[in-house]
C-alpha cells in the first residue's frame, strides 16, 4: 500500500500551510504552543475564521455547508493545524451532534441548529455520563417523562465539558424502564436557560475549571425537542461516539508536542550536558518517536481503508488507546525534563499577558498543569480499559 500523499494531496496540504499562514492569528497560535489557557473567545474566534473559508465543518457534506474533504484531506488538515498550533475545533456540535442530527434528526432540526452550528450562535456540550453511569453508560437514570407536548425531565449529568459555556445539551434521557435498559433510552436537545438547570464546576487535578455536574429539577422540554424516535435514543448515542473516537490519536498535535520536548531538552542542562544526551531520557524520546512514528502510519492505513468504504471498529479503538498513551508519555517527559521547575504552579503564568518572572525555564510553566490535565486522555471518549474489551472481541472473539 502507497502510503505517501499525492499529487492532489500535496497540493492540498499547500494550500492548508498557505491558509494557517495567512489567517492564523499569531495571538491565538502563540497562546497554544506556549501551553495558555484558552478563553471562549478565543475558540469562537477561531471558529469563525474558518468558518468564513467554509472549513469550519469539514467532514460535513457540501450540501450543509461542510467541505465534503476526503478523509485524508481531513487528516492532512488536522495534522498541519496542529503543528502550525492552531486551537483544536471544540468538537461537541460540529463533530458530534451535527451528525446524529444529519443522520436521525428531522430535516426541520437540520435547518434549525445546523446553521446555528455553524456561525456560533449555539454552543453545545454533552450530556451522557452520570455518577453511575460512564463505561456502562446503558444504566443512566436522568429521566424524562411525557407530559403532554412536553418532557419533564430530572436527574444529573456529570463530567460535562466546558459545560459553562453551553447554550445548549444534547442529552440522554430515559423514557422507558421496560425490557433491555438500552431499549429505554431518547435523545434530547434541552435549551440550557431552560427553568430547573443547575451547572456547577468540578475543579480537576490541574487547578482548572474545564467540566461540570449539570443538575436537572422539572425540567420543560418541548417533544420537538426529541432527536428520532423515543427509545430508540442508544442507536443514536453510538453512532456519536463512532464519531467521538474519531481522530483521537492526534497525530499532529503529537508531533508538535514532541518538536517542542526535543527543543526543550536540547536547551535544558544536567550535570554540565543538554538534556538531549543523557542516554534514559534520549531512549525515552527515541521510543517515543518510533510509537508515534509507527502510530501515524497505522492511522494512515485506517484512514485508507475508510477511504475505501470500510468502516473501522477495532482500529479506532487501537488508535485511541495508542494515541493517548503517547500524549501521556509527552507530558511525563516534559515534565521530568523541567525536573523541580515542574513542582512550583503559578497559575497566572497560564493567562496571555503574564509578565511575572517565569519559574524556571518559560516552557515549564504548563508543564505540570498538562500532565496532570492530560491523566483524563485515558479515560474520556471511552476508557482505555473498555477500548481494550472492544479490541478482544473484535479481533480475538473472546
Ligand atoms: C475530563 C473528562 C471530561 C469528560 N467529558 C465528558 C462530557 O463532556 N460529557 C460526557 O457525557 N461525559 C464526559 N466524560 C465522562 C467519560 O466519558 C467517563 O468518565 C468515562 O466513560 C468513564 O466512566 P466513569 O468515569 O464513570 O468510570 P467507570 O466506568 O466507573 O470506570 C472506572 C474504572 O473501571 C474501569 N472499567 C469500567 N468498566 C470496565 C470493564 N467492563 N472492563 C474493564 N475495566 C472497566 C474503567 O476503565 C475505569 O478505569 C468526561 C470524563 C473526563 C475525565
Amino acid at each position: 500500500m502507497d502510503l505517501d500523499f499525492t499529487e492532489e494531496e500535496k497540493a492540498f496540504q499547500q494550500e492548508v500551510r498557505e491558509f494557517l499562514k495567512e489567517k492564523l492569528p499569531a495571538r491565538l497560535s502563540e497562546k497554544v504552543r506556549t501551553g495558555k489557557r484558552l478563553t471562549k473567545e478565543d475558540m469562537e474566534e477561531w471558529h469563525a475564521i474558518l468558518n468564513e473559508r467554509g472549513w469550519l465543518a469539514n467532514h460535513w457534506p457540501v450540501e450543509w455547508g461542510g467541505t465534503g474533504w476526503s478523509v485524508m484531506e481531513r487528516f492532512i488538515f488536522e495534522t498541519e493545524s496542529a503543528m502550525a498550533h492552531a486551537p483544536r475545533i471544540v468538537p461537541f456540535g460540529i463533530s458530534m451532534l451535527a451528525p446524529v442530527l444529519m443522520k436521525y434528526g428531522s430535516e426541520e432540526q437540520c435547518r434549525h441548529y445546523l446553521p446555528r452550528i455553524l456561525d456560533g450562535t449555539d454552543w453545545w456540550c454533552q450530556g451522557y455520563s452520570e455518577p453511575g453511569a460512564g463505561s456502562d453508560l446503558a444504566s443512566l437514570k436522568t429521566e424524562a417523562v411525557r407530559e403532554g407536548d412536553h418532557y419533564i425531565v430530572n436527574g444529573q449529568k456529570t463530567w460535562t465539558t466546558l459545560g459553562q459555556y453551553a447554550d445548549w445539551i444534547f442529552c440522554l434521557v430515559r423514557t422507558s424502564k421496560e425490557g433491555k435498559k438500552q431499549e429505554g433510552i431518547s435523545f434530547l436537545l434541552i435549551d440550557m436557560k431552560t427553568p430547573g438547570i443547575e451547572v456547577r464546576p468540578i475543579k480537576l487535578l490541574d487547578g482548572d475549571f474545564e467540566v461540570n455536574e449539570v443538575f436537572f429539577t422539572d425540567v420543560k422540554v418541548p417533544v420537538e425537542n426529541l432527536v428520532g424516535e423515543e427509545n430508540k435514543g442508544w442507536t443514536y448515542a453510538k453512532y456519536l461516539l463512532s464519531y467521538e473516537r474519531t481522530n483521537i490519536a492526534g497525530v499532529g498535535m503529537s508531533m508538535a508536542l514532541l518538536d517542542q520536548l526535543k527543543e526543550a531538552a536540547q536547551t535544558t542542562i544536567r550535570n554540565g550536558k543538554p538534556l538531549a544526551d543523557d542516554p534514559f531520557f534520549a531512549q525515552r524520546v527515541a521510543k517515543l518517536e518510533i510509537d508515534l512514528e509507527n502510530m501515524k502510519t497505522t492511522n494512515l492505513r485506517v484512514l485508507d481503508a475508510a477511504g475505501a468504504g470500510h468502516t473501522p471498529m477495532a482500529e479506532s479503538s487501537m488508535l485511541k488507546i495508542r494515541g493517548t498513551e503517547i500524549r501521556q508519555e509527552i507530558t511525563d517527559l516534559f515534565r521530568r525534563a523541567a525536573g523541580r521547575y515542574a513542582q512550583p504552579f503559578v497559575s497566572e503564568a497560564l493567562e496571555e499577558g503574564f509578565n511575572g518572572e517565569p519559574v524556571g525555564p518559560e516552557w515549564a510553566a504548563p508543564v505540570a498543569g498538562a500532565y496532570f490535565n492530560n491523566r483524563k486522555l485515558s479515560i474520556f471518549g471511552g476508557s482505555n480499559e473498555v477500548q481494550r474489551e472492544i479490541i478482544t472481541k473484535a479481533k480475538l472473539e473472546l
